[in-house]
């Protein structure tokens, strides 16, 4: 296996010119199988990095209080802000 150069597409080692692009394979590195291994772990750490981030958010937003819950509980408020002052002697 061998990656070019120009274009980054992996060339099977018994090709001479890169089928995405053309370029010569022989000028391409030949990777190693512990690089091979790099890149799939790779493609296995950014989709779970990319659903913590989503799932993150998600439970952000069904923790923060809507808009219709805050002005719900401004309600609330207002409304025992309105009964203490009927209480209160004036
Ligand atoms: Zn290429």
């Amino acid at each position: 296996m061998r990656v070019c150069d120009f274009c980054g597409q992996i060339i099977d080692s018994n090709q001479k010119y890169c089928p995405h692009c053309g370029t010569r394979a022989d000028s391409g590195r030949i990777i190693s199988h512990t690089k091979q291994s790099q890149r799939k772990l790779v493609w296995l750490i950014i989709p779970i990095i990319l659903l913590t981030l989503l799932l993150s958010t998600l439970i952000y937003r069904s923790y923060s209080p809507s808009q219709q819950q805050k002005s719900a509980l401004i309600k609330v408020e207002s409304k025992n802000n309105i009964q203490n002052r009927g209480a209160s002697p004036h």
